[in-house]
């Protein structure tokens, strides 16, 4: 499993050196368009999905023009925010800030409803995956309080869902002796320098940061579940619950309970119609192909990616697609 594994997270790795190998082509000639998907950190799901879709999108530059590259960033929050100021053409974040983003809630109460803001398809599941070292005792959620805890970039998503969790304990990042916020990329190597105890990353399985944290050193993937937990999932629509399969990593051969949220791909109404038709035409006439572009897509089915996660309307684009395929 473990070389399966590893072979998955290269492969991730050279669909994206061949995405941007593809968009090598300096500056904009003559009816090319260019777009940029931006995704999270190198070893999480995201990155190697944007590396999928401009795989596919590239694929076909010549026939429609579109030139597609991904940006490694922050995660959902970043995206977001980079998408509705037009730094970013289109981003993968999480179902749950798609949907506060779309109805000015939560942490974009601030900044306002994100109303241009327009869903392409959902992707796959993710986790809100909690991973300790084995001599920090920690066999449930609760026992973080007063660790040391990388709670995450401030732009991803799983620092903002974390946040929502502990509105609901009742706790706050205070309660850890140490809340860091390292990167995806930085937290398996501090995880097991023992810098900190845990950390959390709602991220799609398998993937290259947990794969690291469980082979490096002597860790748990701890179980996410309890009062809190449920009466999150029942407020709101975009969180299930979930299981991280036993036997997927190392030492941990039971399935773990969490709770998780879809990840999806969204745009703006900034980006034409015609531009999201191919890219949601590249990956939808190629879904094989795609979903063999990684081990986390393997339970993916089209009517799945129309049909779930997405709270945004539908981007014109997208819907033309769906359309003239019989999806919607
Ligand atoms: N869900 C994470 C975020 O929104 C990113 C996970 C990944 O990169 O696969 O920040």
């Amino acid at each position: 499993m473990t070389r399966k594994l590893m072979i998955a997270a290269l492969g991730g790795m050279a669909i994206v050196s061949l995405a941007l190998t593809a968009c090598d082509g300096g500056p904009s000639s003559g009816g090319q368009k260019f777009v940029t998907i931006g995704t999270g950190g190198v070893t999480g799901v995201y990155y190697p999905t944007g590396g999928a879709i401009c795989r596919l999108v590239n694929k076909d530059r010549a026939k429609h023009g579109v030139r597609c590259t991904v940006e490694s960033t922050g995660g959902s929050v970043y995206n977001i925010n980079a998408i509705r100021s037009g730094e970013l053409d289109m981003g993968i974040v999480q179902s749950d800030w798609q949907y506060h983003a779309y109805n000015g809630t939560s942490r974009f109460a601030d900044g306002g409803a994100f109303k241009e803001l327009r869903a392409v398809f959902s992707v796959h599941p993710e986790a809100f995956t909690v991973v300790a070292r084995r001599d920090a005792k920690v066999t449930t959620f609760t026992d973080l309080k007063g660790k040391r805890v990388n709670v995450g970039d401030p732009g991803s998503g799983q620092r903002a869902t974390m946040a929502e969790l502990l509105k609901l304990m009742g706790w706050t990042t205070k309660d850890f002796s140490l809340a860091s916020e390292l990167k995806p990329a930085e937290q398996a190597q501090a995880l097991c320098d023992n810098k900190v105890d845990a950390i959390v990353y709602v991220v799609g399985h398998p993937n290259g940061s947990i794969q690291e944290a469980t082979t490096a050193c002597d860790t748990v993937v701890v179980s996410v579940a309890g009062e809190a937990v449920d009466k999150l999932i029942k407020a709101n629509p975009y969180y299930a619950k979930t299981t991280i399969p036993g036997g997927m990593y190392k030492g941990n051969p039971k399935d773990i309970d969490t709770f998780g949220v879809k990840a999806t791909f969204v745009a703006s109404t900034r980006t034409d119609a015609n531009t999201i038709y191919e890219v949601v035409k590249a990956v939808f006439d190629n879904f094989k192909d795609f979903k063999a572009l990684h081990p986390a897509f393997s339970h993916l089915s089209p009517k799945d990616l129309v049909r779930d996660g997405n709270s945004a309307p539908l981007h014109d684009g997208a819907a033309r697609y769906f359309k003239e395929k019989g999806l919607m």
